[in-house]
């Protein structure tokens, strides 16, 4: 297929271009370079637009070129940003979607994969966890809002065009090529100091939970969404595991060799204590399964660390 990846310079996006490659796939990359990096795909045998979906002017470059499938993956991917400056975010979380959104009807795009996020649903009791994707949508951030609006543009896309898509709706996620701010950053932030041989610190008891999912597993629900019967819905894509920051914090010492003794301090406000997101509807219409346990993946991010803090 020829798939165009917008945002594929960035984090998960670097893991998703390498697995596409390998797939096959004619692969070209819209991005910015805002948060993401040449260096996170060079080398690698792809087209690269250097542009900004906020710009009308892509449109018509991406119905020109007509791919048969489009991943949305470039966003403003931070919280706090999006309560600091609502305007940036609902450019880049709605505009910069109906941009991207009519090039590909323009262009007869077969398929849209839209990367959503655990924000959609707010904080869920902890009755209904882990999370599935009948939950009411509740966000607490304007992120949270602009994903849910960015999955309604979809919905409505398919209604009145007829373009197909899937919504994926991703946990904490982690792995090589994170940068320290946007979502599941925290194990890049620890993974860093770790290795500079700083000291850490928890913002609460250390007893709240995430979801913690690898990139290389997100890369590949977003390979089963590109070819899945099951389109037109949302998806979580999670571990469907809780773990706490304390956990996490001894896996990431195994990783790196050492016992880590966190600081603590006070939790920061807004912050949710409990998040897991159910991946039954994926295993069982995308035929998708994490694979990548957190140790494997926790030694993965901490050599990538390492390495890059070396260069
Ligand atoms: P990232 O910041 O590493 O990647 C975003 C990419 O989009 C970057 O390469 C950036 O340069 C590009 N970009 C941003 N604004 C752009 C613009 N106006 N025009 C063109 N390119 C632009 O973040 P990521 O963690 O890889 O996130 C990818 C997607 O996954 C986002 O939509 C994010 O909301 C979603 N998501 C991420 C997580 C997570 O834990 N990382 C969790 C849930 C959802």
């Amino acid at each position: 297929m020829k798939i165009l990846i917008t945002g594929g310079a960035g984090f998960i996006g670097s893991h998703l271009v390498r697995l596409l490659l390998e797939q096959g796939h004619a692969v070209t990359v819209l991005d910015d370079l805002s948060t993401g990096a040449k260096a996170h795909i060079e080398g690698l045998p792809i087209g690269l637009w250097q542009a900004d979906i906020r710009e009308k002017a892509v449109t018509a470059r991406i119905a020109a070129a007509h791919f048969d499938a489009v991943v949305h993956l470039a966003a403003q991917t931070m919280v706090d940003a999006s309560l600091r400056d609502p305007h940036f975010d609902a450019e880049e979380n709605v505009i910069g979607l109906v941009n991207v959104l009519e090039g590909a009807r323009l262009g007869g795009t077969r398929r849209v994969i839209f990367a959503s996020t655990a924000a959609v649903y707010g904080d869920v009791s902890a009755r209904d966890l882990p999370v599935r994707e009948e939950q009411a949508l509740a966000p607490l951030s304007f992120y949270g809002m602009t994903k849910v609006a960015g999955e309604q543009y979809l919905a409505l896309y398919k209604k009145i065009f007829g373009l197909d898509y899937v919504v994926l709706r991703f946990a904490n996620v982690y792995g090589e090529r994170q940068g320290d701010r946007g979502e599941g950053g925290v194990i890049s932030i620890f993974a860093k100091r770790v290795a500079r041989g700083s000291s850490i610190t928890i913002f609460g008891d250390g007893g709240q939970t995430r979801d913690f999912i690898y990139a290389g597993d997100i890369a590949s629900g977003i390979a089963c969404a590109l070819r899945t019967e099951h389109a037109c819905r949302a998806y979580n894509l999670g571990t469907q595991t809780e773990l706490s920051l304390n956990e996490l914090v001894r896996v990431l010492g195994k990783a790196a060799g050492k016992a880590l003794a966190p600081a603590y301090a006070a939790p920061r406000e807004g912050d949710i204590y409990r998040s897991a997101l159910s991946n039954a509807a994926a295993r069982r219409n995308l035929g998708w399964t994490p694979k990548v346990t957190l140790e494997e993946g926790l030694r993965r991010t901490y050599a990538y660390v390492k390495e890059t803090a070396a260069q």
